[in-house]
């Protein structure tokens, strides 16, 4: 099988792999870790995950190295971050131990799909968990499902590292001021389909989301956290409708590393015009640099990259991020797990 995969050209999209690792919580434990080889699951037609959106997952991703070695980048947090998005939505919290054990697990089982070095594609790590009680009447399951899967997933600048750009359109909220944004759950993401599907249609990348409340503040952009390059500073959006994304934390590292002060604060929609550089980051997209921003209430557009290549600071980033999760520079910082 491992033949017939063109890593070069893999998609963002699901591959079959060899299996997937699952836990189930019960009678007020956690049992044992089991190894499926089944892509579906059984559950009941009443089950919370089904009809009251029990349902939350995280992503992250597993690098072949130059040495050969297969790291997973920031494990640690993410194992920290589902547990905040289940408090968020009365599910159970996983034991950090537990997430590193099963997503270990996973890439070791399915260590033939982790790309090869040089690839540039990467083994995307899916953990999902989901409410498994039935219920008719509103209420939170009291037994869980946690799965973690896997795929290969091919470069996400598939056609080259370039600008995309992006729209303001004040139509859609992806979430509520003080609703479920800072949490990893598939409610918001249907709720952003819609918006982000016009975004699609007329030639955009992703909705850059205003603050529910005022319509002010930048928010989130699409399914990923958005920064800019403003006066030789790293600044990003302070909200409490925004998932904390662990790549930005990583870029805000950088930033200082690279002698940039760093502001996580309200930044106004007039801001824009005198950005240097804007970007979108997340672990799907990396940090994803874009061009022009267009106010489809108003008409105006913000043209953020004036000769329309990719900005000094996001190619750097995108830089350093890659050499560090494969192994080519030192990770200072201790974001690597390497898989013995
Ligand atoms: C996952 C996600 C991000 C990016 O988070 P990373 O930890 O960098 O992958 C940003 N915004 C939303 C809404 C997300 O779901």
């Amino acid at each position: 099988m491992d033949n017939e995969i063109d890593w070069g050209n893999l998609p963002f999209g699901y591959v079959p792999t060899d299996c997937n690792v699952r836990c189930t919580f019960r009678d007020g434990k956690w049992g044992p870790v089991e190894v499926s080889h089944s892509e579906t699951i059984n559950i009941h037609m009443a089950a919370t995950a089904l009809h009251y959106g029990q349902e939350l997952f995280e992503g992250l991703k597993a690098f072949r190295g130059a040495d050969g070695k297969i790291r997973i980048f920031r494990l640690e947090e993410n194992a920290k971050r589902i547990r905040e998005s289940a408090k968020g939505i009365l599910m159970e919290p996983i034991p950090e131990d537990l997430f590193r054990e099963m997503c270990i697990k996973a890439v070791k089982l399915n260590e033939r799909f982790v790309p090869p070095y040089g690839s540039g594609a990467s083994l995307y790590i899916r953990p999902l968990e989901i409410g498994l009680s039935p219920r008719i009447g509103v209420k939170e399951a009291d037994e869980y499902l946690f799965i973690v899967m896997v795929t290969p997933v091919g470069p996400y600048f598939k056609g080259g590292f370039k600008n995309t750009n992006i729209c303001i359109m004040r139509e859609y909220d992806r979430v509520a001021p003080r609703g479920t944004g800072r949490w990893k759950i598939g409610g918001n993401y249907a709720a952003s389909l819609a918006s982000g599907k016009k975004a699609h249609d007329l030639g955009y990348s992703a909705v850059l989301f205003l603050d529910p409340k005022e319509k002010k503040y930048l928010d989130e952009c699409g399914p990923a956290n958005f920064y800019a390059i403003k006066d030789g500073k790293y600044i990003t959006p302070k909200s409490d409708s925004i998932l904390p994304s662990i790549t930005n934390l990583s870029l805000q590292e950088f930033a200082k590393e690279m002698g940039m002060e760093v502001e996580c604060r309200h930044i106004t929609v007039d801001e824009l015009e005198d950005v240097s550089e804007a970007g979108a980051c997340g672990t799907a997209a990396v940090c994803s640099p874009i061009g022009e921003i267009d106010d489809l209430d108003t008409g105006h557009k913000y043209i953020i990259s004036r000769d329309g290549k990719p900005g000094p600071v996001t190619t750097e980033f995108v830089r350093r991020l890659e050499a560090i999760r494969h192994g080519e520079e030192p990770d200072t910082h201790g974001w690597n797990t390497i898989i013995e």
